[in-house]
């Protein structure tokens, strides 16, 4: 089988990797569809993010949807044929972290295409791939393989409004309204949010933005002081959702988010921040971090099958895994796309 495996900054490569024996309560998967992530970008840009470098071949991706192709032994509730999304988060169950549910801080995690330990975890971008049955999550029949590779971004989103808390008639800022950024914006809007205003620096995203479901969206670099309309009594939002990785978007959504406030950083930037930690003491933030998911994936997969969400108008593109160059180039191009994802069929 072939996979897409990153050596280098700018080197990308088709190439042939063994498929891996299936052993008792895992199945085999045809991998049909997956999406290209901000990580996997960083990877192919840059070589990796923050202190994370590539130092060995790695297959990248880590969003995939496919059908299963064999089941090992012991399996039980999956067929051959059937469709499923494929979770890419493996904590180990055993550790302090996994056993106070709190799986994505696992101590032993082996998330799919992640240099973040050595040797890498091989990513999910090829055509089979053997999971384990706790990963695999049944696509409804309506559900295309495109939105089934979404559920790990949705779930993304849906692990920073978990992390928000309740956001029921909560004003929510979203700032960057890249594919995380607009699936916070669905995400916001399901968990019962009663005004949300995104804010980017391109037209293509703000649109996407008003698309799902944002109640307004502001340029923010053709209209700098769009925001200030928000700063009356100290604030007018009572949640933010930073999804731009942008110092500056982050410092001028603080003199709109109102006193008590809480700010969701959903991911990982490219650097670091540096934060006016005057105004998180004086007007009494809450900062909280959002990183990976790991039961929202379920969620993210029901909300699909039972159309509560709808992702098809963040899905740019489906391209040939053969030519990555060309997916990668269009997915990096955020004046065209959203989501590019790529197919896995020959
Ligand atoms: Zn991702
Ligand atoms: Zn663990």
């Amino acid at each position: 089988m072939q996979a897409l495996v990153i050596h280098a900054p700018g080197d990308l490569r088709v190439q042939d990797v063994p498929t891996p024996e299936l052993e008792a309560g895992q199945m085999l998967v045809r991998v049909r569809c997956g999406g290209i992530c901000g990580s996997d970008l960083h990877y192919y840009q840059h070589g990796g993010f923050g202190t994370v470098r590539i130092q060995e071949p790695m297959v990248l991706g880590h969003e995939v949807a496919g059908a299963i192709e064999a089941v090992g032994p012991g399996v039980s509730g999956f067929a051959v044929g059937e469709r499923v999304a494929v979770s890419p988060s493996r904590p180990c169950g055993q550790c302090r972290f996994c056993q106070m549910g709190l799986q994505n801080h696992c101590l032993d995690m082996r998330y799919y295409g992640s240099a973040m330990r050595m040797p890498h975890v091989q990513g999910a971008f090829r055509q089979q791939i053997v999971i384990d049955t706790t990963q695999a999550y049944k696509l409804a029949d309506h559900v295309s393989d495109q939105e089934g590779a979404m559920a790990e971004p949705l779930a993304v989103a849906l692990h920073g409004v978990q992390r928000a808390g309740p956001l029921l008639g909560r004003k929510v800022l979203v700032t960057g309204c890249g594919p995380i950024g607009a699936l916070a914006i669905i995400a916001a809007r399901r968990a019962g949010a009663a005004h949300i205003v995104g804010t980017d620096m391109g037209e293509h995203p703000l649109r996407k933005a008003l698309q799902v479901g944002a109640d307004e969206v502001i340029n923010v670099g053709t209209e700098p002081e769009g925001l200030a309309r928000f700063a009356a009594d100290k604030g007018q939002f009572d949640v933010l959702l930073e999804a731009s990785g942008n110092e500056r978007a982050l410092r001028s959504a603080f003199d709109v988010l109102r006193p008590r406030g809480i700010v969701v950083q959903l991911g990982l930037s490219g650097g670091e921040m540096q934060l006016p930690f005057n105004t998180v003491v004086a007007k009494e933030f809450d900062l909280r971090g959002s990183f990976r998911f790991h039961e929202e994936y379920a969620t993210a997969v029901e909300l699909i099958n039972k159309k509560l969400v709808d992702l098809k108008p963040l899905i740019s593109a489906t391209m040939s895994f053969r030519d990555p160059a060309r997916a990668f180039a269009l997915a990096a191009d955020r004046s065209q796309a959203m989501k590019v994802l790529l197919s896995f069929d020959d």
